[in-house]
């Protein structure tokens, strides 16, 4: 798997210090805002980041990954850092991986559940954290988050299932992909390529 690194989606430095943690579970999220067309997923992560920094005032985008409607991964702040929420929770510790578009409204692509399940399966071998620890943002704090078109496969376990599945198949890799090749990816996204 490879996610697209931050400069190669048009995102921003850091604007602040990072607290760090360890992570010890894993929790999803959508981004409550519809993706009309996958084309205007990078500008999307340029936005959410723009409204975490300048409209939160948080150092980053809250989260370590977003995953587009076509299984297009954007790196987003360290995982070594604690994620941010604007909700009632304390995200330290949990690797928080966010699916563009708003599943209360929409049901989730195959494609981006199968990458979001690479990109947990990718968190679950690197950070030793086993996959029944899968939860949506609404287990832990009052938010319809990751919408009623998602959460079922959390509840119901066949997201954790297709982690395991990912997990005892193949050691999974995660490269970010950064400079041409990934800039060339942006473009493809954006052209409706990829
Ligand atoms: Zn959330």
């Amino acid at each position: 798997m490879q996610a697209i690194c931050t400069a190669a989606w048009g995102g921003r430095e850091p604007a602040g210090a990072f607290t760090n943690h360890t992570i010890e579970r894993m929790t999803v999220h959508h981004t409550a805002a519809l993706l009309d067309t996958n084309r205007n997923a990078p500008a999307r992560a340029r936005a959410h980041q723009r409204f975490h920094i300048d409209g939160r005032g948080w150092a980053d985008l809250a989260y370590h990954f977003l995953v587009d409607a076509n299984g297009n991964v954007y790196e987003g702040r360290p995982v070594t850092a604690v994620g941010d929420t604007g909700t009632n929770y304390d995200p330290t510790g949990h690797f928080l991986v966010c699916a563009e578009g708003d599943f209360d409204r929409q049901s989730i692509p195959a494609a981006q559940v199968a990458a979001v399940a690479d990109v947990l399966a990718w968190g679950a071998t690197q950070f030793g954290v086993d996959p029944s620890t899968i939860r949506g943002h609404r287990d832990w704090a009052s938010t319809s988050c990751p919408g009623d078109g998602f959460y079922p496969l959390i509840s119901d376990g066949s997201l954790e299932q297709a982690v395991r599945d990912r997990v005892s198949a193949v050691a999974p890799s995660l490269t970010v992909l950064c400079g041409e090749a990934a800039v060339a990816l942006v473009a493809d996204i954006e052209t409706g390529l990829a």
